[in-house]
């Protein structure tokens, strides 16, 4: 590494990055390439926290592992835009579901795509036939990286998770350079790897470039039986935590090997939005837990406190019959929109909706419009399941036929007994 390469990923403010670049600038640089670099540095000075998700290699559930932290970012309430920089390989568009999503432009501005309350972008999206190898070299992936950061319209978030490819090549480096400054690294492994080069690389890469580790994740620990839950260690866990330990990094948790999850990718639906409430959700919401309290660690504006305690509100809205949750969601007569502080853990308000008539697709819509976030119900069908991923809303199913104010206190300190989904229509 030269110290060329490594003066620009430092986290400096931008105005030293841009002393820095200054200093590499030929005489002859023209007006276009300094414009370009402003436009850049004024996309990402309007993204508050950017996250490289890295692997040593590939198939440790690197992408699923990007695609569910940063839909957990969105159901926190986050602003999240989600990039997918793995070139070669790109999975995000399918673990999404977005394999026949096309890039629009508006205005000569690329707009990402929309889905389940994120906006991704993806290299997958621009290829004709999905399975059509990339063959690029350094400079060209650079360059598409470049346009990914500064000609999409991301607009204003609070976190762009970027999925790189596996190793320590072109991509992330990319990354750290245009994007500066990164937060920092999240590194997937899983217990068979987690002692070989490829991991240790990684986290040297990342300390090299004076990127911060956030920490490492033991993906596939252990595996949850599909019948009854219990978690088995097939591999010796717990090795991902010693080696942190000896590099001198945070560890931040282990995700079990869930046949959920291999299921969830295969079918395009994310993971912690249908499984809410699961053991291996658990597992990734612990995960996620040290990146969302990056936002806490901000230097607060009056503004940004005041519009970050309304994203702390929680809007839960609960399906009635007789005042109590109804067990059949899409009959029921009334809906209760609960109103709680997801912080201090409080119910802050409460009003009762009547819903429109029932029409397959309508009560997504009408929640939405109503700012509900969450929604606790007995039982609900798959399609609307999907329906509510879409507009953004996290579905807890299998509830009990209990007040909506016992359900939302459960809710919030985290003793909600969620069931089996009883109803599947
Ligand atoms: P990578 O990005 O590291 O190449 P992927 O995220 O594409 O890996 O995951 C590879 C495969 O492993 C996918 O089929 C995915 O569904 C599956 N997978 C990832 N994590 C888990 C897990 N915790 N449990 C079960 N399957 C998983």
């Amino acid at each position: 590494m030269t110290e060329d390469q490594k003066c620009s990923h430092k986290k400096e403010t931008s105005t030293k990055q841009g002393a820095c670049a200054a200093n590499h600038k030929s005489d002859a640089e023209s007006l276009d390439e300094f414009l370009e670099q402003q436009a850049l540095e004024q996309q990402m000075g309007r993204i508050r926290h950017k996250i490289l998700v890295m692997s040593g290699k590939g198939g440790v559930g690197k992408s699923t592992v990007a695609a569910n932290l940063a839909i957990s970012l969105a159901l926190a309430g986050k602003r999240v835009g989600l990039l997918d920089v793995d070139i070669h390989g790109p999975s995000i568009p399918k673990m999404l579901k977005l394999d026949d999503a096309a890039v629009q432009v508006k205005d000569g501005v690329i707009q990402p795509v929309e889905k389940a309350g994120l906006k991704v972008m993806s290299i997958g999206f621009l290829l004709q036939d999905r399975d059509d190898a990339v063959i690029w070299r350094g400079p060209m992936k650079m360059g598409v990286i470049k346009q990914f950061l500064k000609d999409v319209d991301w607009g204003d978030l609070d976190y762009l998770v970027i999925d790189s490819p596996p190793g320590t090549g072109d991509e992330p480096l990319s990354v750290c350079q245009l994007a500066a400054p990164v937060d920092g690294a999240v590194i997937v492994t899983t217990p068979q790897d987690v002692a070989t080069a490829d991991v240790r690389r990684s986290i040297n890469f990342c300390q090299q470039l004076e990127l911060p580790v956030l920490g490492v994740v033991e993906n596939m620990s252990g595996f949850v039986c599909p019948k009854c839950g219990t978690i088995t260690d097939i591999f010796k866990s717990g090795g991902g935590e010693r080696m942190a330990a000896d590099m001198g990094v945070p560890f931040l948790g282990r995700i079990p090997l869930d046949p959920a999850v291999a299921q969830a990718c295969d079918d395009g639906q994310p993971f912690v939005y249908h499984y809410s409430g699961t053991e291996t959700a658990k597992a990734f919401e612990y995960v996620i837990a040290p990146i969302l309290s990056l936002s806490g660690q901000d230097k607060e504006t009056q503004a940004n406190r005041t519009s970050k305690r309304e994203e702390s509100i929680m809007k839960i809205a609960i399906p009635l019959a007789d005042g109590k949750l109804c067990m059949h969601f899409g009959h029921c007569e009334q809906f209760a929109l609960v109103d709680a502080d997801e912080k201090t853990k409080q119910i802050t308000g409460q009003k009762m909706l009547t819903p429109p008539p029932h029409e397959p697709g309508v009560l997504p819509k009408w929640l939405h419009e109503q700012g509900a976030n969450v929604i606790i119900a007995g039982g609900m069908g798959q399609h609307a399941q999907t329906l509510f991923a879409e507009n953004g809303i996290k579905v807890v199913v299998g509830a009990p036929a209990e007040l909506p104010e016992q359900l939302v206190s459960q809710y919030l300190a985290g003793t909600l007994v969620s069931g089996t989904n009883v109803c599947d229509h």
